[in-house]
């Protein structure tokens, strides 16, 4: 049907659809059990027969979703891109976000495209680094989030503990869904405090098929496992005490976060998220664009890029770009249009990659994303529209901590090295900053983790034949800037100030006493740091 008819029962479709959407990603701090539970969620959701994470990294390189080379070797997953199942009566969309914190920014990405975010806990080590950064990205987004405690079947903190831990560094109330019935190392279930039941839990072929769960009255609770039920009654009784009650509005809000218990390898406590996921966390909804006016959801499609990836496919040298749908509904073979360009997209080549995994997708609803194949004009950020114009707010760029010059190897490929070097920046795989001073054949790379470096020279040397040399320059902090700092700071040992494509100038220090030396000196100069991540 095409979208200019927008009858009453199109609205209705379009509304019920993204109504039962739910557009989410699991942040934690790696081994925390992130591809475990998207395995157990998959799992749960019949996507796949038998998990096969329950065996650490070594055996689990050929999860869902891993495919490039480079995680093979490193065990860990670069890739971004969703999986997308149904449970009871809605669509499930799990973002893939990297496990490894040298790809924090590709998370951070990811982010700016769910309505959800899963904070997976390991119950050994409570709130780590990476939790804490990821959390407050999802802050400054405004993101819900449902805390999950794992690996409460291996020995842990205690759970008021961590209760505590949660309030004071994240600032958000506990709102118990679950409560694990059994200390940590001693799994038996959970007091689901929604239904007033024992959820009891038993192992199952070591956490490769579903868990086997019975549930029983609290009566009956109390006489099978005596203190280790009324001290979970107990223990729960002192969070929801100082919270009254469950409250959706404090968790969409972003002021309170569900709490719930799990061990994503025994697959005990998934299905517990999944209903959560379900009866609590938001729908796809209008989403503001650029100038802050939501774009209604029965709008013509839209959506916008978030994540750019090539070489997924060895074989075809492809290049995909993620759309987040917005508005309306994506058909497969729509013409759609590039906002910051004007020029139309033809989108043929529509699929759903979760992995190595893909199918082509004809339709897709607000909240879904979409993998558009053979998509390399398509940039991170980038709006796509049909009919209506609109543009989504700038997926912003994050503080880099790690710049090295680049320069090709062979001069006489200079062509094939600027034009990679581009083409990369536009993937969103490492940020480039130049100066007249550096010249163009010496563009500095500035990354957030020192891993993304590996990714361009390997991609420089196979996708564009271009092999290059990289040189470490001594800078390990960032400030947004002005052009007047540019010439200020030009013999000043330390620091450095280059223009970044975005039109950003970046004033960059050895470390925070060049910062501090060069603040005194030039009390004139407006140097401010970037998000939260200096
Ligand atoms: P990620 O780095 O966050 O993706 O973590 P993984 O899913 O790779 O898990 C890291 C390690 O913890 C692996 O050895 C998993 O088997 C193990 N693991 C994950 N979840 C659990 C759990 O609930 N209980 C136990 N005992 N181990 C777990």
């Amino acid at each position: 049907m095409s979208q200019d008819v927008l009858t009453p029962a199109r609205i209705n479709e379009i509304h019920k659809e993204a109504g039962r959407r739910r557009t989410f990603a699991v942040i934690s701090h790696p081994d925390a059990g992130k591809s475990t539970l998207t395995e157990a969620l998959a799992l749960h959701a019949k996507v796949i027969g038998t998990a096969g994470a329950s065996s650490g990294k070594a055996n689990r390189k050929e999860t869902v979703s891993d495919w490039m080379q480079m995680e093979k070797d490193r065990g860990i997953s670069i890739s971004s891109a969703a999986l997308q199942f149904s449970y009871r009566d809605t669509v499930i969309n799990l973002l893939d976000t990297p496990g490894h914190a040298d790809f924090s920014e590709d998370t951070y990405r990811v982010l700016a495209a769910v309505d959800c975010a899963v904070m997976l806990v390991d119950a050994a080590k409570g709130l780590e680094t990476q939790t804490m950064k990821l959390f407050e990205v999802c802050k400054q987004r405004n993101l819900p989030i449902i805390t999950v405690i794992n690996k409460w079947d291996r020995p842990g903190l205690d759970a008021l503990a961590l209760m505590d831990e949660i309030t004071e560094r994240t600032g958000l109330q506990p709102m118990p869904l679950t409560w694990a019935v059994g200390i940590s190392g001693d799994f038996r279930g959970v007091w689901d405090l929604r239904n007033d039941r024992f959820a009891r839990f038993q192992r199952n072929n070591a956490g490769a098929q579903i868990a086997l769960t019975e549930y029983f009255t609290p009566e009956e609770a109390a006489e099978s496992q005596g203190s280790n039920w009324t001290d979970a009654v107990d223990e729960a009784g002192l969070v929801i005490e100082s919270n009254l009650e469950f409250d959706v509005d404090a968790f969409h809000a972003g002021k309170a976060t569900p709490i719930l218990f799990s061990s994503a390898a025994l697959n005990f406590g998934v299905k517990e998220l999944l209903d959560a996921l379900v009866d609590f966390a938001p729908p796809a909804a209008p989403r503001p664009d650029v100038d802050g006016s939501p774009r209604p959801v029965e709008s013509p499609f839209s959506g916008f890029v978030f994540k750019v990836q090539a070489g997924m496919n060895k074989a075809h040298r492809d290049h995909v770009a993620f759309i987040r749908v917005c508005s309306g509904v994506f058909e497969r073979g729509m013409v759609v249009t590039q906002t910051r360009t004007g020029k139309s997209f033809a989108t043929k080549y529509a699929q759903q990659v979760f992995g190595r995994e893909r199918e082509v997708i004809d339709e897709a609803y607000p909240g879904d994303v979409v993998g558009l194949v053979n998509a390399s004009s398509l940039r991170v950020g980038d709006s796509l529209f049909l009919e209506d114009s609109v543009e989504y707010p700038a997926i912003p760029l994050f503080a880099p901590e790690h710049f090295q010059v680049a320069r090709s190897k062979d001069p006489s490929k200079f062509k094939q090295f600027r034009r990679g070097i581009e083409q990369l920046e536009h993937e969103g795989v490492i940020q480039v900053l130049r100066s007249d001073v550096r010249g163009d054949q010496a563009p500095v790379l500035a990354a957030v983790g020192p891993m993304q470096f590996e990714v361009v020279e390997d991609r420089m040397a196979h996708d564009f034949s271009a092999p290059m040399r990289l040189e470490r320059l001594p800078y390990s902090l960032a400030r947004i800037s002005t052009a007047d700092a540019m010439p200020a700071l030009a013999n000043v040992p330390g620091a450095e100030v280059l223009l970044r494509s975005d039109g950003e100038y970046l004033a960059l220090f050895n470390d925070v006493w060049a910062l501090r030396r060069i603040e005194k000196n030039h009390p004139d100069l407006t140097l401010v740091p970037i998000g939260t991540h200096n």
